[in-house]
């Protein structure tokens, strides 16, 4: 069992002032791994106090003295990898392959990515006189969601370290166990006292607190957008600024003069990865009405490649979903797609073959999809394609951008002109051409209501940063 009821606060791991414990369940086996334990205010204000008092110090340490703690983080980071790999494997139930090439690596990367970006960040400069500074925001707390549990907290803990924020840091109580590894690697890489806290618990409690606290200056979240909502309102109260990394609906655009079969695996990819629940998953694929039977034929050939299937088995691709709330959830919109008169072409309802035990769900495909259907505008968060056709360019971006919804985009065409039109034409953050990789140099985050403000690289450093101009005086500032 990893059964961990202390949270991390001010250098130590201490008990909860409370008795509650939530249990973790492996969603492959649906058996429970270990517990939590529920935290309450009090905790979060220990955990609070600390950052704030670990707060003046942090922030005058100079960048070189940061660039140092974050490159310690990711020598530590390394030594843990076979435990980071088999604690994903097991609280979200990704393949060890995936474990291994995506969550661990993600995660590792944006302390590598702050350390680099910081050799050449200035502070502070001049402007006609004037200093303009930028400055640590404080004390933040941060929300994380359960899809990325190494990703999503690495990288807002890196940009605020590179910043010279403090943290106190709520993950998702469905895989909280990869976050207590990661205090352990803060420990080992010597963070000093009170600049990472971990408090664990749920949303209503820990989650409420950290949006509403007095006393922290910044919240960076990442989840639902009705949770998003409440963030916002509670941080509203004492004008905290928020950052959102909410939802997305992305179109891919695949244009007529790109090889089909090609284009098919660049779209399966796009949707399957963590079993399809990426917030930037390509879920609406705009295809040539003239190709649409080539490119499904495609798809159909191309989805075997990618099998679904016990995640301690390193041949697999997709593991379960993470919750028998999300399988539901998936299930329920297939229903939705069925009943509002899309053509079912892969999978459907129920679990794969042999998958019984397991909260699995058969990776489905969608023709015949039309914009506005509940498929194709509300985000499922799973492993299903919505197939949508187009007659030319502008009608083809005219759907792209047809949602509420602005994370990412994705583009698969030779023309580079026809490219660059749909990817200066789609209102999102994020815009991949053809099987162009993640880079951690580019931003994050999105439009409308996919979000407010950036992460990765430099964008993600500026969220944690104040902005001060000191006119009149040339004063000598720390870096
Ligand atoms: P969620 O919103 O239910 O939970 C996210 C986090 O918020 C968890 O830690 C949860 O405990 C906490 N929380 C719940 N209620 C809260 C409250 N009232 N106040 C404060 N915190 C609260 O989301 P989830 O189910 O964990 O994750 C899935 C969602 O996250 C999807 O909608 C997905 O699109 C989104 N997501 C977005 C991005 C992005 O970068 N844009 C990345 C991953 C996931």
């Amino acid at each position: 069992m990893r059964t961990h009821l202390k949270h991390f606060i001010n250098g130590e791991w201490v008990d909860s002032t409370g008795s509650e414990t939530i249990d973790v369940i492996n969603p492959a086996t649906e058996e429970v791994i270990g517990q939590i334990s529920n935290g309450t205010i009090e905790d979060l204000d220990k955990a609070v106090a600390a950052a704030r008092a670990a707060f003046p110090a942090f922030s005058r340490t100079t960048k070189e003295e940061r660039i140092d703690l974050l490159n310690r983080i990711a020598d530590e980071y390394e030594k843990r990898k076979d435990d980071i790999v088999e604690v994903i494997t097991e609280e979200l139930g990704a393949p060890l392959s995936i474990s291994e090439k995506v969550h661990y690596t993600l995660g590792l990367a944006h302390y590598r990515q702050a350390a680099k970006e910081l050799e050449t960040f200035e502070f502070t400069e001049t402007r006609g006189g004037k200093v303009i500074r930028k400055e640590a925001i404080g004390v933040s707390g941060l929300i994380t969601p359960w899809n990325f549990p190494t990703n999503q907290a690495s990288t807002k803990i890196a940009s605020a370290f590179a910043a010279g924020s403090t943290v106190v840091l709520k993950p998702s109580e469905l895989t909280p166990f990869a976050a207590i590894i990661l205090a352990e690697i803060f420990q080992a890489a010597g963070v000093p006292k009170g600049v990472f806290n971990l408090v664990n618990g749920n949303g209503e409690v820990v989650g409420n607190g950290i949006s509403s606290h007095p006393d922290i200056d910044f919240v960076s979240f990442t989840g639902s957008g009705p949770v998003g909502q409440k963030i916002t309102e509670n941080a509203a109260k004492h004008i905290k600024k928020v950052a959102l990394e909410l939802g997305g609906k992305s179109p891919m655009v695949i244009l007529d003069d790109y090889d089909t079969k090609k284009a098919a695996k660049i779209a399966v990819s796009a949707l399957v990865l963590n079993s399809g629940q990426v917030c930037s998953a390509a879920t609406r694929t705009l295809v040539p009405k003239s190709k649409l039977e080539e490119f499904t034929e495609a798809v159909k050939e191309v989805l075997p490649n990618f099998p679904v299937g016990d995640p301690q088995n390193e041949t697999n691709f997709m593991g379960p979903l993470v919750s028998e709330k999300q399988f539901n959830r998936v299930q329920g919109y297939i229903e939705k797609g069925l009943e509002e008169g899309a053509t079912l072409v892969v999978g459907g309802t129920g679990k794969p073959d042999g998958l019984d035990q397991g909260y699995y769900v058969k990776p489905t495909v969608f023709t015949n999809v039309k914009n506005d259907m509940v498929i194709a505008q509300e985000e499922i968060f799973g492993p299903v394609m919505s197939i949508i056709t187009y007659d030319d360019l502008d009608e083809a971006i005219e759907i792209a951008n047809d949602t509420v919804y602005g994370l990412a985009g994705y583009v698969v065409g030779e023309d580079e002109e026809k490219v660059e039109k749909v990817a200066s034409s789609i209102r999102a953050g994020l815009i991949t051409i053809n099987d162009a990789p993640f880079d951690f140099s580019a931003s994050f985050g999105g439009y409308k209501q996919s979000g407010i403000g950036r992460e990765w690289g430099v964008f993600g450093i500026e969220e944690y940063l104040e902005i001060k101009s000191v006119v009149g005086v040339r004063v000598g500032v720390p870096s």
